[in-house]
């Protein structure tokens, strides 16, 4: 196989969230593998600090702090990629994730959850997902090319219990993937390609409080429940989503669009029985 299949030597990779641990992760496999690279977040101190990694690595990249739910501000993040790297191909819509008070419990009920918390996970999921597509993705139709990968999650399949509005939102994420698609090669480009992964269950900051006993470390009952539903037996790490990534990005998924990809350990091909 020729190594040119997943060549991304000279292209610029913009990644929202990049902060986080698992866009943080796909970041610094991007620019190992070739591409520049420019980390957007809402947090300056989680963007720095996955730069700090990049250049150390001498990755060519840059970090700038944007809030995907405000339009000025991506525009203002585009202008500034434009002088510094000329162009876009690559973009990962990153930033997402749940709220405790967006999650049912012993103490909050589906009746009481509430309205604000339940918009800001739809908002962030949702929206922060589309606001940049829009920005980043007129820059790809005048080019005629470029690749958007959306981060979805294993509960956009089935919902899974407690998280209402994050399973409602990645559920829609799959939809817009695939929308869009089909949107962009129809009417820009064949070259214009848009997909998603859905991450099965990975320990990290935001779903910790779900998975581990706060004081003692311990899995909890749900800790538990997924790991007997993952046919590998445990939680995935940063670096089991590199490989999709990077044959999403490269040419050598040029014939792929409007697809979702589970990178779960099997969870959603178990029944249970
Ligand atoms: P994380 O919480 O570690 O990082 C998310 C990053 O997004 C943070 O750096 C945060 O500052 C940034 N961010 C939040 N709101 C923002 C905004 N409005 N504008 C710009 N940046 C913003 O998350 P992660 O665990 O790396 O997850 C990344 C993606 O993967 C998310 O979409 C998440 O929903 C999805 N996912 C995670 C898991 C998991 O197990 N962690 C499973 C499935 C899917």
């Amino acid at each position: 196989m020729s190594d040119a299949l997943f060549d991304l030597e000279g292209k610029v990779a913009v990644l929202t969230g990049g902060g986080g641990v698992l866009v943080g992760a796909m970041a610094m496999a991007l620019g190992r593998q070739g591409a520049r690279v420019v980390i957007m977040d809402r947090e300056p101190t989680a963007a720095n600090e996955v730069l700090g990694r990049l250049r150390s690595e001498g990755i060519e990249a840059d970090a700038i702090v944007a809030d995907v739910l405000k339009r000025d501000s991506l525009e203002d993040a585009v202008s500034r990629i434009l002088s510094n790297f000329g162009r876009c191909d690559i973009l990962v819509n990153g930033a997402g994730g749940n709220k405790k008070e967006a999650t049912t419990g012993p103490d909050l009920s589906f009746f009481d959850l509430p309205e604000q918390a339940l918009r800001f996970v739809m908002d962030l999921n949702l929206l922060g997902s589309i606001l940049p597509s829009q920005v980043f993705g007129r820059l790809m139709a005048k080019r005629k090319e470029g690749v958007i990968v959306n981060i979805s999650s294993m509960n956009s399949f089935r919902p899974l219990t407690k998280i209402i509005g994050y399973s409602a939102a990645k559920a829609a994420i799959n939809n817009f993937t695939q929308w869009l698609a089909v949107h962009m090669a129809q009417n820009y480009s064949p070259d214009i390609r848009v997909n998603a992964i859905a991450p099965g269950f990975f320990e990290t900051t935001q779903n910790k409080f779900l998975l581990r006993d706060e004081k003692t470390g311990e899995l909890t009952a749900r800790g538990k429940q997924i790991l007997d539903h993952t046919p590998m037996g445990r939680f995935g790490t940063p670096e089991d989503l590199i490989g999709t990534l990077i044959w999403l990005v490269s040419p050598a998924a040029r014939f792929v669009t409007g697809i979702v990809v589970p990178v779960d350990g099997g969870f959603s091909a178990y029944s249970g029985v």
